[in-house]
């Protein structure tokens, strides 16, 4: 669980990059269009320990990596450095 402390680190790393967290490994991505947002959800690692995401965007459903799969890793990157998370 996280406590406090980490739950305001992530709600700011997160704000600065205009992402929204949403749960555990999951954020919410504004789409370039300002049509709503995107929900990105980490679903798991590769075979060499990288980190799989899947977004609910047409790109993603497609398999490709889009760029709300590239946002959300590098805020989860950068979270993963401040907080520590795995
Ligand atoms: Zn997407």
């Amino acid at each position: 669980m996280r406590n406090p402390e980490q739950t305001a680190t992530i709600s700011e790393i997160c704000r600065e990059h205009g992402i929204t967290p949403d749960g555990e490994h999951a954020y919410r991505v504004q789409s370039s269009s300002g049509n709503g947002e995107y929900v990105v959800r980490f679903v798991g690692r590769g075979d060499c320990g990288e980190t799989l995401w899947e977004c609910n965007c047409l790109a993603g459903q497609h398999g490709r990596e889009c760029k709300h799969v590239r946002a959300a890793i590098a805020v989860n990157n950068e979270i993963k450095d401040t907080v520590g998370w795995e």
